[in-house]
């Protein structure tokens, strides 16, 4: 079981908008009309008509997550969600932040998507401290994949100094 499980989920280094998979998954801002980081560059990557259809959207509360098309992008459908700003860690945001995987998973699993990329939500500008926001990401991709069999893969798209290490050993940690 762990496995297959194993299997289904791959630590990446990169850029999330190059991924050939079918939603990419972007750590988005409660209004959804883009800001700098991650989102940023899949706004730039899908072009303007993405930035139209979201602005249909109103919105979307933190943990929780929307989807819309890739537009210019390989990937068919952007599933954006909104991770918390970390504060101390005692205000809700290890469980927020398990939200904006469960949710997205459950949007993806939805509408047929067999492949999704997740950055690593939260880490950026919002300070998330990332060994522990890793944690949470696998504790919660491994529980939907025992779950779920139609998402196939899972990747793990890291950027920047150390995340490569940290979401393999975060993999290891709770995946074995
Ligand atoms: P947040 O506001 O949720 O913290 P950020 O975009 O600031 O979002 O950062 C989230 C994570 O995404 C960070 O670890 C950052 O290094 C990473 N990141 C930034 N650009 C990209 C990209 N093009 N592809 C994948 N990950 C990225």
């Amino acid at each position: 079981m762990n496995q297959s499980i194993k299997n289904r989920i791959e630590v990446v280094g990169g850029d999330i908008t190059k991924q050939a998979v079918d939603a990419i998954v972007n750590a988005a801002n409660t209004t959804l009309l883009g800001g700098g980081g991650v989102d940023g560059a899949i706004h730039r990557a899908a072009g303007p008509e993405l930035l139209e259809e979201c602005r249909k959207l109103g919105g979307c509360p933190t943990g929780q997550a929307r989807i819309t098309k890739g537009y210019k992008l390989p990937a068919k459908w952007v599933i954006h969600t909104v991770g918390p700003v970390w504060r101390d860690g005692k205000h809700g945001e290890d469980d927020l932040l398990a939200g904006c995987y469960r949710n997205s998973l459950a949007l993806a699993e939805q509408n047929g998507v067999k492949t999704i990329a997740f950055p690593s939500i939260s880490t950026g500008a919002y300070g998330f401290p990332m060994e522990r926001a890793a944690k949470t990401a696998v504790t919660e991709i491994k529980k939907f994949l025992e779950r779920k069999s139609s998402i196939e893969k899972v990747l793990l798209v890291c950027f920047g100094n150390g995340a490569f290490e940290i979401h393999q050993q975060a993999v290891r940690e709770v995946v074995g």
